[in-house]
């Protein structure tokens, strides 16, 4: 499991990530691995979640990392952008 230390920012495809609860737009960060295993079978596929919880009221949201094609760039980059909050 990785977990990213600190308060972050969170912007999903260009749209900043607020806390449906609360508006607040401060998460932290863990990543969560669920086995995908239909019917008790045989695990076949493992599912990475990015799992961001609301630092003012404790919600979570999960997302699933992918990539976009970002023209600018001219590379793949990951549809989540992490900007960390610098507290004093
Ligand atoms: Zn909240």
């Amino acid at each position: 499991m990785v977990r990213r230390r600190g308060t972050y920012q969170i912007k999903i495809r260009d749209k900043q990530l607020i806390c449906l609860f609360c508006q607040h737009d401060e998460f932290r960060h863990r990543e969560v691995y669920m086995d995908l295993s239909p019917l008790g079978e045989t695990v076949t596929e493992q599912l990475t979640l990015q799992s961001f919880s609301c630092t003012s009221c404790g919600d979570i949201r999960m997302f699933q990392e992918k990539n976009r094609f970002d023209h600018t760039l001219q590379k793949h980059v990951s549809i989540i952008e992490y900007m960390e909050v610098i507290k004093e």
